[in-house]
């Protein structure tokens, strides 16, 4: 094997390391939700910490736990919001159209800072 043909595998491999850890940084579990109603951030909570908060004046009940969030009860009547399950990544949304409320997974601000 000549010293060129080396240098250029390791090129590839290097390469190909460096979109393995993108990929895998996308895909990395999301650090809080987001709580917006038309669009307006109501508040974040983290998923690290298990627990059931009353969004929107009380019109939907979200549930925490095990670092994943989901919709526990909500006053809508298609109930939409609680059928659409846990989300955990990041850029995964909960919507409850009736309510105008949406619950999205977010990286928090360290990630923000790794992926700039
Ligand atoms: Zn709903």
């Amino acid at each position: 094997m000549k010293r060129r043909d080396i240098l250029l595998i390791g090129g590839i491999l290097l390469v190909a390391l460096v979109l393995f850890l993108f990929l895998q940084l996308g895909k990395q579990p999301g650090a809080e939700v987001i709580i917006r109603v038309d669009g307006q951030e109501q508040g974040r909570y983290s998923l690290s910490a298990d627990g059931s908060y009353s969004l929107n004046s009380g019109t939907n009940l979200l549930r925490i736990e095990n670092g994943k969030a989901y919709m526990e009860e909500a006053n809508c009547p298609d109930h939409y919001c609680m059928r659409q399950g846990q989300i955990s990544r990041t850029g995964e949304t909960i919507t409850c159209l009736p309510n105008k409320l949406t619950v999205t997974v977010s990286g928090g601000e360290n990630f923000a800072e790794i992926v700039g």
